[in-house]
């Protein structure tokens, strides 16, 4: 029986011959294909700058300290996330706050956002679940209205468009980050970007990346190069940058695909899934469904060949929370009553109309 799991990569004969011709260039490392790709999705996104980076982890790390963030400040994430939309707040040695969902999106709840500012708030960093855009207007409001820096985790979003904007696009935010993981939309094996149409903004993410190294007027012909502030080596290669342009020209095509899965889902499960709201067209990277005792569907799945997946167990219930910050099981019910009952089906462009089939009635006879 072929096992189904709930995301996977799709690597084609092009991208094959993309990695091998960098391989045998000049450059593997920090040469011209990394700008090639910054430039691609600076042309897809419509953003000014792109930084490519090792992972999305390290592209949030190098935003959050970007904006600044440190001991004695704050930011507000939400708890339906991956760790590192939070984890990139505790790097900085300031505290991630967790404001609630709206259950229809499992989106962060700008009410909840705007509830939780108090004096030390520095940041929001909005994470568009399952590809589908937070309500960013909203957001930039309330952000505008407090002097607030906004990073959208855009790491299942690539492809996404909030009203007329691409994510990515940074029209509402003051940086957008992106995760190019195999499981994700389009992948360079580990890697990630961020975006901003900020130039003073791009040019500290540049240093972060690379050591807290600047190397601008007359250094730029000389050997010479500072250090001003404490940086990582988070670069990524050339030949990883050539996957991605390969895989960003494909994006609209996954993205068609992506959708046409998730409407098959919607009519023939028949069971609880997210809304999608009038402002997105999303290029959906998870399917999440709602199921009661879903222990025990999970295990029945896994019977039947379908290796499925929980996004998320809400960060604020993780022990390094609880104990390092002191949030609670009970500080956000919305988040903790979805995680009760979510769980991520199948959701990658290589999926035939006879694989949905076979999956929907896998998923109906685990019920
Ligand atoms: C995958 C993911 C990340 C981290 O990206 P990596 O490339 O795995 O470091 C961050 N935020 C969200 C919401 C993610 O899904």
């Amino acid at each position: 029986m072929r096992t189904y799991s709930y995301g996977r990569q799709s690597i084609s004969e092009e991208d094959v011959i993309r990695v091998n011709e960098t391989l045998r260039g000049d450059f593997i490392t920090a040469g011209p294909g990394v700008r090639a790709f910054e430039q691609a999705i600076c042309d897809y996104t419509g953003a000014k700058y792109c930084v490519a980076v090792a992972n999305g982890t390290a592209a949030l790390h190098i935003a959050a300290l970007a904006t600044g963030l440190g001991p004695g400040d704050e930011a507000i994430t939400t708890p339906i996330t991956f760790l590192s939309s939070a984890n990139c707040v505790a790097f900085t040695g300031a505290r991630p706050v967790f404001a609630d969902i709206d259950p229809r999106t499992a989106n962060i709840d700008p009410d909840e956002i705007a509830r939780h500012v108090t004096p030390r708030t520095k940041a929001i960093i909005p994470v568009h679940f399952a590809g589908q855009s937070c309500d960013m207007a909203r957001i930039a409001e309330i952000a505008h209205a407090r002097g607030l820096r906004v990073i959208e985790d855009g790491a299942h979003a690539i492809g996404s468009d909030y009203l007329d904007t691409k994510v990515g696009g940074c029209r509402f935010s003051d940086m957008t980050i992106f995760s190019f993981h195999p499981v994700k939309t389009i992948t360079t094996g580990e890697g990630g970007a961020v975006t901003t149409n900020d130039p003073e903004l791009h040019a500290r993410l540049c240093a972060f990346r690379s050591h807290g190294t600047h190397k601008d007027g007359e250094m730029a012909d000389t050997w010479e190069y500072e250090m001003r502030e404490l940086g990582y080596n988070y670069r990524i290669t050339d030949f990883q940058c050539a996957l991605g342009l390969s895989q960003l020209r494909r994006i609209e095509a996954f993205k068609r695909r992506r959708r046409e899965i998730v409407a098959f889902y919607n009519e023939h499960l028949g069971l609880p899934h997210l809304e999608e709201m009038p402002f997105s067209n999303a290029c959906f990277h998870l399917y999440p469904i709602l199921v009661e005792n879903r222990r025990a569907f999970y295990f029945r799945a896994r019977e039947a060949g379908l290796s499925l997946q929980v996004h998320y167990i809400p960060v604020h219930t993780q022990p390094f929370y609880r104990e390092r910050f002191g949030t609670r099981v009970g500080d956000c019910p919305k988040a903790e009553a979805y995680y009760e009952r979510c769980i991520s089906l199948p959701l990658y462009p290589s999926l035939t109309d006879e694989d949905l089939a076979e999956i929907v009635r896998r998923v109906k006879g685990c019920l």
